[in-house]
């Protein structure tokens, strides 16, 4: 095969670099895994790997026996987000540097390994501080808004552990629905196989489509969006059942729409997120209606018409994180406001409420007019 490669790849005028490749030959009989065979690319020699050596593959890293989680490729992640956060770029500039840039990078690596959870939360609790900090955000303040879409008012950075989730059931669903024969038969074959050994019978494809969706379980997002694998009698496939977003009822994404699943998941966690945060009682209702208009959130991927003492101040207010007396949750503290003496602080009363602001109002309504 390498002299195929090689004979093909002379035909095009191409060079290896035998530097950058390296080959590993794994015997499964004997006790020691790998031997140390030279191969040949081109009529060089490349690197052959030894026990415990890995080859870092598009940041992957490939070995006997490696673990396969790419630590290295995590970290130069986290000191790249570093980086943008000391840049001199404006917040909404700071945000659209890990989506544009960082997120696919995460998204691409999470595709090709093997990941464990650990370090990749390490990862989402060092972003999701930043993040806040970008949006000049306490760091007590509600994570949701991070992990809700743009269009309903939040950050748009997806959660490295949902990710992951979603990377790894699409990837499932990609390979059993392969439009090409030779690797859905592989991926189906194998599948089959793993259910037949956990269950001791032959299984049907409900059987199939319940150990899947146990996979999933096991995982948080397939609990906390309720999507999971179900075989489809009358058309005879296998699907992935999510949820739909606005309504109470789920949505089936077959053969037919496998491109749609990754969307449609994505949607789903954004929809999950969002009503999470409705749904906390000292939020006050202005979540609830900014989320329902794009138009109310025109200003978050650019920053267009946005001052950035406005940016600081609308995302507090919003979540309801203004340090105002009445804005404590916790404790019998006092929530009295001392320029007018009303018991309760809040931002409203502040804004719309106080008296002590009614000169603020009348240069307001002034500039309408004039
Ligand atoms: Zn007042």
């Amino acid at each position: 095969m390498l002299d195929i490669t090689s004979q093909a790849a002379e035909w095009m005028g191409l060079h290896f670099n035998p530097k950058k490749c390296a080959s590993l030959h794994v015997d499964g009989g004997t006790r020691v895994l790998v031997r140390p065979s030279r191969f040949l690319i081109q009529g060089e020699s490349m690197t052959s790997l030894e026990e415990e050596e890995r080859y870092q593959h598009f940041g992957t890293p490939t070995g006997v026996p490696v673990w396969q989680t790419p630590k290295d490729t995590i970290a130069e992640i986290l000191r790249d987000v570093a980086q943008i956060d000391s840049s001199l770029l404006a917040p909404w500039q700071k945000i659209n540097a890990l989506n544009t840039f960082l997120t696919p990078h995460i998204s691409f690596v999470l595709r090709g390994s093997a990941m464990a959870k650990v370090p990749l939360k390490k990862a989402d609790s060092t972003i999701r501080q930043l993040v806040k900090k970008w949006l000049h955000l306490p760091q007590r303040a509600y994570t949701d808004i991070i992990y809700i879409s743009h269009r309903q008012g939040g950050a748009n950075v997806p959660l490295v552990g949902d990710l992951c989730d979603m990377v790894v059931m699409t990837h499932a669903f990609h390979l059993l629905t392969c439009p090409d024969p030779t690797v859905r038969s592989i991926a189906q074959e194998s599948v089959w196989g793993v259910v037949r050994k956990c269950i001791t019978r032959a299984p049907s494809e409900r059987d199939v489509a319940t150990y899947l969706s146990g996979s999933l379980e096991a995982e948080h997002l397939g609990k906390r969006i309720s999507c999971y694998w179900k075989w489809c009698e009358e058309r005879r496939e296998l699907g992935i059942l999510v949820p739909r977003v606005k309504t109470t009822d789920h949505t089936i994404v077959t053969l037919t729409a496998r491109a749609m699943l990754e969307r449609s998941l994505k949607d789903a966690i954004h929809y999950h997120y969002t009503e999470n945060l409705k749904r906390k009682p000292d939020q006050g209702k202005v979540f609830e209606v900014s989320s329902k208009w794009d138009a109310s959130n025109h200003f978050l991927p650019r920053g267009s018409f946005t001052r950035l003492t406005d940016w600081r101040f609308i995302h507090r207010a919003r979540i309801n994180s203004v340090p105002l007396n009445g804005a404590i949750r916790h404790g019998s503290w006092d929530k009295h406001y001392r320029k007018c003496g009303y018991v309760n602080k809040t931002l409203p009363h502040v804004l719309c409420g106080c008296k002590q602001h009614s000169g603020a109002w009348r240069h307001h309504h002034n500039a309408i007019q004039n």
